[in-house]
């Protein structure tokens, strides 16, 4: 059977994969499988090294990539470039470290000389959303295969042209069978997490993570879940305003709103409130709305027409509870496109503020009292991401009473280098990136031995 993969700017057919039938996945887990001593048997550095190829055939590939991700999810071409150009970027970078933290490490005192070794759980499911559909396949493969494993690819089905082509590149580097794909939807996952894998790494909803976690547990395969979020932002009354709000619309709206670590909660000081809507609102009317592929395009479409609807029913329902729609961006009257807009006086318990919304609303909530405002940040089950903007140590201080994984103090979330991309709480169950997180794909074993005396 076909899977059909629509543009969802104008509905026009993008491309087909072949589904891969359920009854099929075990046998591929099989090759995957027969393979994998070959590829563990690899130095940490011949693999690197065949990486770097992997990453030149990417680059290669990076121009019909990209165009192929606006086309499939909606996102603006200038950003589908730079997403497989990071994916390139870092990959290179990272294999250094890469090698550093899998390295066997030795530990000794007078009589025992140990050895802590970072081995490949084996085969690793690797099950992958659509928003960023290179990079989240991308930092699930690589540290996967660095680590000795080989992977099976199941990229989201709203994207699975992108997926292919991602694995097309690096296999015209890795060995054969080390990086396989299955295509499909949750039928296809739910039967990947089901077969005969080691560990499965999984970056997608919350609800989809607890199933998978539910299920690994059966036979307490390793799990790296790196799920959703309800991102708070909060502005404090000594913040600087204008940089605030430029923060504010641009990550409640980039990718239309369709970015886990998206701002999803705006809390600001009652004192500066309509200043700052009022320089939220300038802002985002700087956003152009239009087809990916258009000159210009800052926001492009809702992926799929469930998503644009679960966006249009959560406003609708917070309008009626009593939130104000204080600005409404245009947007072309086709496809999935959705106008942007900023909605004030929304309440905690809104379903806006409670539950993912993944689309591009920026939600304004006033407080008086800054405990009350960490109070309300706070409760969420999801634990990704949190900014603050305010005088820096204020700002700071505010900051580390905040319950996320990741947490920006007067920007976003990109940090220095070498951190791990985190989620507490229901947001994340294990993590990739920075020493720590390589480490999460691959399984410790300790061997001690006696000194001769
Ligand atoms: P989704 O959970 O619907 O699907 C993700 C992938 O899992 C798809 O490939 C899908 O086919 C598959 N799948 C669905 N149900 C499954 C199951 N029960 N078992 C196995 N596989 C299953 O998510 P989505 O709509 O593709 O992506 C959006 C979600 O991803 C949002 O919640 C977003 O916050 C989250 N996300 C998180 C991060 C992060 O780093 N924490 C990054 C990107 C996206």
């Amino acid at each position: 059977m076909q899977l059909e993969s629509l543009n969802p700017a104008n509905g026009e057919l993008v491309g087909t994969v072949e589904i891969t039938p359920v009854e099929a996945i075990p046998a591929i887990v099989a090759t995957a499988r027969s393979h994998q001593a070959q590829w563990a048997a690899r130095s940490l550095e011949e693999r690197a090294a065949i990486l770097t190829t992997a990453a030149a055939e990417l680059r290669d590939a990076s121009g019909p990539i990209a165009e192929l991700a606006t086309d499939e999810m909606g996102k603006p071409l200038v950003e589908a470039r730079g997403e497989v150009e990071y994916a390139v970027t870092s990959l290179v970078d990272d294999l250094p470290e890469m090698i550093a933290a899998l390295s066997p490490e030795i530990r000794e005192n007078e009589t025992v000389r140990s050895t802590i070794y970072h081995d490949p759980f084996g085969v690793a499911a690797c099950i992958s959303p659509w928003n960023f559909p290179v990079l989240m396949p991308h930092e699930q493969v690589v540290p996967a295969l660095i680590a000795g494993n080989v992977v099976i690819l199941k990229p989201s089905e709203e994207t699975p042209l992108v997926g292919q082509a991602y694995a097309d590149a690096l296999n015209r580097a890795l060995p054969a069978g080390v990086l396989q794909v299955v295509h499909g939807g949750g039928e296809q996952g739910r039967a990947l997490v089901a077969a005969d894998v080691d560990l499965i790494v999984f970056t997608g909803s919350r609800a989809a993570g607890k199933h998978i976690l539910a299920q690994a547990s059966q036979h307490m395969k390793r799990v790296v879940l790196e799920l959703g979020g309800k991102d708070p932002l909060i502005v404090l009354a000594d913040a600087d305003i204008s940089a605030a709000a430029k923060f504010a619309a641009r990550n409640s709206f980039r990718n239309a709103g369709q970015v886990c670590v998206s701002t999803e909660r705006i809390y600001v000081d009652e004192r500066i409130h309509d200043e700052f809507v009022d320089a939220l609102r300038k802002a985002a009317s700087k956003l152009t709305v239009a087809n990916g592929r258009d000159h210009g395009a800052r926001i492009g479409p809702m992926v799929n027409l469930r998503q644009k609807e679960h966006v249009q029913a959560q406003v609708a329902s917070a309008l009626h509870a009593g939130a104000r729609q204080v600005w409404q961006g245009s947007a072309p009257d086709r496809g999935n496109f959705l106008a942007p807009s900023i909605l004030t006086e929304v309440r905690d318990d809104m379903d806006i503020a409670s539950e993912e919304t993944f689309g591009p609303v920026a939600c304004v909530m006033r407080f008086s009292d800054e405990d009350d405002a960490v109070k309300r940040a706070n409760d969420t089950p999801f634990g990704l991401g949190a900014v603050v903007f305010g005088a820096p140590e204020h700002a700071a201080g505010v900051g580390r009473r905040l319950g996320a994984g990741m947490i920006g103090i007067n920007q976003g979330l990109s940090s220095a280098g070498s951190t791990p991309w985190v989620g507490a709480r229901e947001s994340g169950y294990g993590f990739h990136s920075g020493p720590d997180g390589h480490r999460q794909f691959a399984q410790v074993r300790v061997v001690s031995e006696a000194k001769q005396p």
